[in-house]
């Protein structure tokens, strides 16, 4: 857990997340063009699985999550199903793959001309905000599916169809996060 960010600066904070997401997935579609996720997975090296282990792990629900070490990312077959039930006309599993893809970009660096946005995310990535409120780097995700893939909306919205009503804990809080198990 990090340092709580000042309210001040959160506004400031959030647009550099969003500015920083945008602009990682500008540059790879530059060099790439639009790209279908699962292909951009297979051409960084990142294996991609699904998993049918139950989503809910302790108060978060996990849709996706990436692993850097071998890179990895896991998609929670039951939240995509849940969240693909909203509204079926969407490509569920690629946006939370673009989502998971931009935190491999993060861990490793692997964009040449991204040393701004690095440097940006480096020392936002030390704060998180007071619990429920998604850290800065998801935010910055989020972006960077929405301008990978075109989408109408920040795809941040969706979070909540994977969570369902727990009867033990009353109503559910803020928005579940993907769990990142990429080393510290
Ligand atoms: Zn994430």
């Amino acid at each position: 857990m990090g340092r709580r960010l000042p309210e001040d600066d959160r506004p400031a904070a959030v647009r550099q997340a969003l500015t920083a997401g945008r602009e990682a997935a500008r540059r790879l579609r530059a060099a790439h063009g639009p790209a279908d996720p699962f292909a951009l997975a297979a051409r960084l090296q990142v294996a991609v699985s699904w998993c049918g282990e139950p989503p809910a792990l302790g108060s978060i629900v996990r849709i996706a999550e990436y692993a850097s070490r071998p890179p990895a990312i896991r998609l929670f077959a039951e939240s995509v199903r849940a969240v693909g039930a909203a509204d079926p006309s969407l490509s569920v599993s690629g946006i939370y793959l673009a989502h998971e893809l931009y935190h491999h970009l993060e861990a490793t660096g692997l964009e040449p001309a991204s040393a701004q946005a690095r440097v940006t995310l480096a020392r936002l990535g030390r704060w998180r905000w007071e619990s429920g409120i998604p850290a800065l780097s998801e935010i910055a995700a989020h972006a960077f599916a929405q301008a990978l893939l075109d989408l109408p909306f920040f795809p941040g919205a969706l979070d909540r169809f994977a969570v369902r009503p727990h009867p033990a804990s009353g109503a559910v809080r803020g928005s579940p996060l993907d769990a990142e198990t990429s080393a510290p």
